[in-house]
């Protein structure tokens, strides 16, 4: 027997290797081998197996497994190849990216003890209400949960929930017993939260939909159109429930799922450590640990990152894709460069899986696949439980400026008005600025000239804690001190632009006995971290919490009645098609943390342009009149979803080299067929980074002539499988990006 094997290598070859006999049952397609490659041993994976081969040279045997194991299913293995062919990467490349590099390891997860209520028993609640009350208080939240309970994440209930605990096993009440606790990195995750659903008209009949598409065990495609707050994360936990009950599995794909562990924890209260936990803070050692656990069938629901869609659980029956407009789904660098929402519907055709993508604010693509019939659509239109939208305020910071004087620029007088307002009845407000930093620019008074990144060409940002200019790049820093212009040398410079850092020390000194606390990249990476930032705003221990994009989404704080937007033009002038769609969701996202429950919201939004289509509509929380306007501008262009994008990126050390190479592809590539439209070359936007120069091109594909994209791949791969011997590019590097999310 005959192995053909892949390797992490740029080309697309694979290689010819015999089968030892003590291999030959354990061998199959999608196995991972050590073989020799060259002068060294390479880990490849078997793409092919074959009795004969026509290959004449000299072959070598395979030298052993690499797994003990089968780390992949067949369903997996379709997808991958999928990938290889989609996105015009070489198959030991995606695998090499896909899996953890070795499963065995010495990592064992630490134990815990865990508790589950007797459901046989469960008729004696009440005998124990007036006698004991404290084990009254926590047997019911034991119940309230169908699976078991971390003993410890009972402490936010009561103090000694171990003792109270053991008293009720004494009673037969409740089993505990210690357990495996799965990886988590520390202080991730939050607590449980208990409550009782009852889902209203909407969400049942989005339920039920769902529901039928499952029990007919089919591959469907659902688009839930939810505004924020209207109860999706429980429907996904409905889904899921019966999604299990069937004995099939689930994958939630969270954006970054760092940011959001409110929603990690409601699913965790729900269905305790079936569930396993995908994401880049897991250590080496745990990834491997997770990935062969899921192998061996130890857990029913993966929820992470991204790459999670890729964990290897069996018999899958629901992909569930959380706020799928997130640019975090796709994955940029490096290879292969793919979009997880794009590759968990393919998954869940091979798998024939219910896929469910899910947002307040849809992406144009899903909500043009709606409009064309490609995806079903279900709508909640409404906030649970009669929360009602907040009103908003969108606050022309020009005039505002002149009326005023109140802190002026960065703080409105009306947005000064309603924190003070909200502060005196204990509410809480969120205020977003979505740049992190001090100044986002070092301008010069004398040339107006700006600080730049001597390795990328981008304007250095202020941070006052270090006293440094830092690059949000490539993170070179300059100290504060002595620095100069870089056009005249001048050392007349002022800081322009506000960051998060500016706003907390304006709302600091405007507010002196609010708790103010900011939660940015910067904050988040230390200590307290991210998660005790947000603990103690949902306890009320912060007054007002300023931020990034990180707190526009996912979080659920009742009390948080007032959300300040502090610049909502932020990103609105960048020359990227999407720039106008990414801003309209921020501003519409950020505005669903005001008022979730019985309290109206507010919002205030400050705009220097708010005749702006895109501040408008969203501002008016105006959804579709938003897909109008954007729709006829993405049509006139040519744009996705009218179009499907090829970007060829081309990066070195030498700008003319680079400039010469990306010309020479352009030529070859143009005018090959009617409805293909190649732009460029061009620098990037950014079009030094890390000391390398960079040049692109793109590629458009015209629907009405090639509706499904096939026109577009082939011809690329025709151009690009063999690049190196086609365009003989030498040191520098030619990336393809299919379906980007931005040009810049
Ligand atoms: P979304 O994910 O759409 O933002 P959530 O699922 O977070 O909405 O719901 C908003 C709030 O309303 C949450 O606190 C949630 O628990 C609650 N909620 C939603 N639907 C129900 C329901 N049917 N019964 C009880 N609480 C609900
Ligand atoms: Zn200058
Ligand atoms: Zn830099």
């Amino acid at each position: 027997m005959f192995a053909e094997v892949a390797f992490p290598i740029r080309g697309f070859q694979t290689f010819t290797y015999s089968i030892p006999k003590r291999f030959k049952d354990r061998i199959q397609i999608g196995s991972r081998v050590n073989a020799s490659f060259g002068r060294r041993t390479a880990q490849g994976i078997v793409v092919g197996l074959k009795k004969s081969t026509s290959f004449t040279g000299n072959i070598k045997d395979i030298k052993s497994l690499v797994d003990d194991i089968s780390v992949m299913t067949p369903a997996l293995w379709k997808l991958i190849t999928w990938i290889s062919d989609y996105y015009t990467t070489p198959i030991g490349q995606v695998a090499r990216a896909l899996f953890p590099r070795n499963l065995s390891t010495r990592y064992t997860p630490p134990k815990q003890w865990y508790v589950q209520s007797n459901i046989s028993l469960i008729n004696q609640l009440d005998n124990l209400k007036n006698r004991a009350p404290k084990q009254y208080e926590l047997l019911k939240i034991i119940n309230k949960s169908e699976k078991k309970i971390a003993i410890s994440s009972l402490k936010t209930y009561v103090a000694n929930p171990m003792q109270i605990c053991k008293v009720l096993q004494k009673k037969n009440l409740v089993y505990i017993y210690e357990k495996t606790s799965f990886p988590d990195a520390t202080g991730f995750t939050f607590d449980p939260i208990f409550k009782e659903i009852r889902f209203n008209k909407e969400q049942r009949s989005a339920i039920e939909q769902i529901l039928i598409s499952l029990n007919k065990n089919i591959y469907d495609s659902f688009l839930l159109h939810g505004v924020t707050g209207s109860g999706k994360t429980e429907l996904y936990i409905e889904a899921v429930r019966r999604c299990l009950s069937q004995n099939r599995t689930a994958i939630i794909l969270l954006p970054e799922i760092s940011l959001t562990p409110q929603i990690a924890g409601r699913f965790r209260a729900v269905f305790g450590d079936t569930i396993a936990l995908w994401h880049s803070r897991l250590t080496q050692q745990q990834r491997s640990w997770t990935w062969k656990q899921i192998c061996i069938e130890r857990y029913q629901v993966v929820i992470g990152a991204r790459s999670a869609v890729f964990s290897p659980i069996n018999n899958l029956g629901l992909i569930v894709i959380d706020e799928e407009q997130e640019s975090s789904f796709h994955q940029d660098s490096p290879a292969p460069r793919y979009h997880a929402r794009d590759v968990a519907l393919m998954r869940g055709r091979y798998e024939k899986a219910v896929v469910i993508i899910s947002s307040a604010t849809p992406s144009l693509e899903s909500y043009f696949n709606h409009i064309h019939n490609k995806i079903k659509y279900l709508r909640l239109s409404k906030r649970f439980g009669g929360a009602k939208y907040p009103i908003v305020h969108i606050v022309d910071m020009l005039s505002d400026k002149e009326e005023t004087g109140k802190v002026g620029q960065v703080i409105s007088g009306l947005l000064q008005d309603k924190i003070e307002e909200r502060l005196s009845h204990k509410e809480q407000i969120i205020l977003l600025q979505n740049r992190r930093g001090f100044s986002s620019a070092v301008r010069c008074r004398d040339c107006a000239g700006i600080v730049m990144c001597p390795e990328c060409f981008i304007a250095l940002t202020f941070h006052q804690k270090r006293s440094k200019l830092i690059c949000h790049f490539c993170g070179h820093s300059k100290a504060n001190d002595n620095i100069s212009c870089n056009n005249c040398n001048s050392v007349n410079l002022y800081y322009s632009g506000s960051g998060t850092q500016k706003v907390e020390m304006l709302i600091k000194e405007t507010f002196p006995n609010a708790n103010v606390s900011r939660l940015d990249m910067d904050t988040s990476k230390g200590k307290p971290g991210i998660t005790s930032i947000l603990k103690s705003f949902s306890t009320g221990k912060i007054d007002i919490l300023i931020g990034t994009q990180m707190i526009a989404k996912g979080l659920d704080f009742p009390n948080a009645t007032l959300v300040g937007i502090i610049n909502a033009d932020l990103g609105l002038y960048i020359p990227d098609f999407r720039a106008g769609e990414k801003v309209f969701q921020l501003i519409y996202q950020a505005s669903g943390r005001a008022g979730r429950s019985k309290k109206q919201g507010e919002v205030v939004i400050q705009s220097f342009s708010p005749e702006n289509p895109v501040i408008k509509s969203a501002g008016s929380l105006n959804i579709m009149e938003y897909y109008k306007i954007a729709m006829l501008e993405r049509k006139e262009l040519n744009y996705p979803p009218f179009s499907w994008l090829a970007k060829i990126e081309v990066i070195g050390i030498d700008r003319e080299s680079v400039r010469n190479l990306a010309i020479k592809i352009s030529k070859t590539l143009i005018g090959h067929y009617k409805g293909l439209d190649v732009l460029g070359p061009a620098p990037c936007y950014l079009e030094k980074l890390r000391k390398k120069f960079r040049y692109q091109l793109v590629c458009k594909s015209i629907k009405t002539i090639d509706p499904n994209g096939v026109r577009l791949h082939r011809f690329i791969r025709l151009n690009f499988t063999d690049e190196h011997k086609k365009f003989r590019h030498g040191t520098n590097r030619i990336n393809i990006h299919f379906d980007p999310i931005s040009l810049i």
